[in-house]
């Protein structure tokens, strides 16, 4: 069966809906956001600014992930991965996503609203360049 040797990752559900709220409040605009967990269970979500508010592209305000990253330690919490929307494109990483990944330990969500009715979402590890797709549980 295909996928069957994917690596996975855990992504409560109630992460699941907001994240694709999200994207359906943004569009046309891409959005995005980071993921928090612990012990590799994404469990909650922090919507952040798109700096480009662009169709096809997304940047964090640094001043945002700069509280974020501040305000993580003593959350008990760790940073899990980062999510954006594709529009309407595959949710599967574009050229600049992958040259634009710089965390290889984070999960990289895509949801992409290609189909409005029903909203897909996958979830990716990119390690310099290399993308490997990963189970959502
Ligand atoms: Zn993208």
């Amino acid at each position: 069966m295909p996928g069957e040797d994917l690596m996975r990752v855990q992504i409560e559900a109630a992460v699941i809906d907001s994240m694709v709220e999200h994207a359906q409040l943004e569009a046309p605009l891409e959005c995005c956001g980071l993921l928090m967990g612990q012990a590799g269970r994404i469990t909650h979500l922090r919507r952040m600014r798109n700096l480009a508010q662009s169709r096809v592209r997304y940047e964090m305000v640094p001043g945002e992930l700069f509280r974020f990253f501040k305000g993580l330690r003593g959350s008990g919490l760790q940073h899990l991965g980062i999510y954006h929307s594709h529009p309407s494109s595959e949710p599967y990483p574009s050229a600049t996503d992958i040259s634009q990944a710089f965390y290889p330990d984070c999960v990289y969500v895509i949801l992409s609203l290609l189909a409005p009715d029903s909203p897909s979402v996958r979830a990716f590890s990119i390690v310099e360049g290399v993308v490997a797709e990963l189970a959502i549980q």
